[in-house]
């Protein structure tokens, strides 16, 4: 039902979101951003350095076409509208990505969780929060439809994960060992996927999601501080296992929504380290999965015609493989900054999304 329009576009999608300058950075350069058409919202383009058909060094805008683009005025909730019949569409037994993609500080976190007062406040009805990100927003109304479901005989349950993917090793944020304890397998079987070791929590409310979370987001700022705002170095990815039953047609489903905050995607020569060791195989790491990641939906998008599909490349791909190929929706939520310093690396963001979207 959620899904008729979704299947007539196939199951890739791109949306890319610039989000506003902040008060921190009044005083520097806007890149030059524009929006061609704002009715069909689809379309970018960015005045940066490029060639001339002669070949001399030159201005020139560069434009982009994604499924859609929010500009900076874009709200938490015009964002969330586009993206719910994705989510929705979980209950109906498919299983969805999303995954946030951008250089540091570009917005993907704010994106998916929302403001720094995090609306995962436990009991808070993330539609009341206008910061509140996609995470909390598809959690409630997932829940509301699941709930709205029992009339027609339905009966949902929910269960979670949150993981983080660091230097290609699995750490549980929800367990109780050392964070890069290294022990964590995944394997496959059936069509699912286990990590061995990890808490699956069994979730009865989205205020037990959403305290989840909140534990979570402060395992990895522990971290953190030990090394150094690690969590823009390793990807973060939780899992919400659906599962549903009813008694009356006999039908269930199974299916996964897994929401990935990536690693910052900024090249490593413009993270002023140099060539510190531990930065050096964080960035190869980093490198590692994200063009593994755009290799499985490029191949993904051939391999309607049974291509091989690269998925053990990386950690990050062999984990979402069941969610990423098959009968699976995938979008990629592109984060860019508006400021002028951050133009190279929004090009580079924009040239990555855009490859993947022409699959
Ligand atoms: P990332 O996760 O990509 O490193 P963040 O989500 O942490 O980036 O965003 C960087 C900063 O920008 C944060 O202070 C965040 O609150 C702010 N920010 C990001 N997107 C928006 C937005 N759409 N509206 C207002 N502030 C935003
Ligand atoms: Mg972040």
């Amino acid at each position: 039902l959620h899904n008729e329009v979704q299947e007539l576009r196939g199951n890739i999608r791109v949306f890319a979101r610039v989000r506003p300058a902040l008060p921190r950075e009044a005083s520097a350069g806007l890149a030059t951003l524009r929006f061609p058409d704002p009715r069909e919202a689809a379309q970018i383009e960015l005045l940066a350095a490029g060639e001339s058909a002669t070949g001399t060094a030159t201005m020139r805008n560069h434009g982009f076409r994604f499924d859609r683009v929010f500009r900076p005025e874009a709200t938490q909730a015009d964002v969330f509208d586009e993206v719910s019949h994705l989510t929705q569409s979980v209950l109906d037994g498919y299983n969805t990505c999303i995954f946030a993609y951008g250089q540091t500080g570009s917005g993907k976190t704010h994106s998916l969780e929302g403001g720094s007062n995090l609306s995962l406040s436990v009991g808070a009805d993330p539609s009341n929060d206008a910061e509140a990100g996609l995470i909390p927003r598809a959690v409630q109304m997932l829940w509301n439809t699941a709930e709205s479901l029992q009339d027609k005989g339905w009966r949902y349950d929910f269960e979670g994960q949150m993981l983080e993917i660091y230097n290609e090793g699995i750490n549980d944020l929800l367990g109780k060992d050392n964070i890069d304890s290294g022990k964590h397998e995944i394997k496959h079987e059936k069509g699912r996927t286990f990590v061995s070791d990890t808490v699956v929590a069994p979730l009865d409310s989205p205020a037990r999601v959403f305290a989840l979370l909140a534990k979570a987001k402060s395992r990895r700022q522990v971290a953190a501080t030990l090394m150094n705002e690690r969590s823009s170095r390793s990807h973060s990815v939780f899992i919400l296992r659906v599962r549903g039953s009813n008694a009356t047609t006999m039908e269930s489903c199974d299916a996964t929504l897994s929401l990935v905050d990536l690693a910052g995607s900024e090249r490593l020569s413009n993270s002023g380290s140099g060539t510190d060791p531990t930065r050096l195989k964080e960035a190869q790491c980093i490198n590692k999965s994200l063009s593994s990641l755009a290799d499985v939906i490029a191949a993904l998008g051939a391999a309607k015609s049974g291509g091989h599909v690269p998925y053990r490349n990386s950690t990050l791909t062999w984990l979402l493989k069941n969610s990423l190929g098959g009968n699976s929706k995938t979008l990629m939520l592109l984060a860019l900054s508006p400021m002028a310093e951050h133009l190279s690396e929004s090009l580079c963001s924009l040239r990555f999304a855009s490859k993947v979207n022409s699959t």
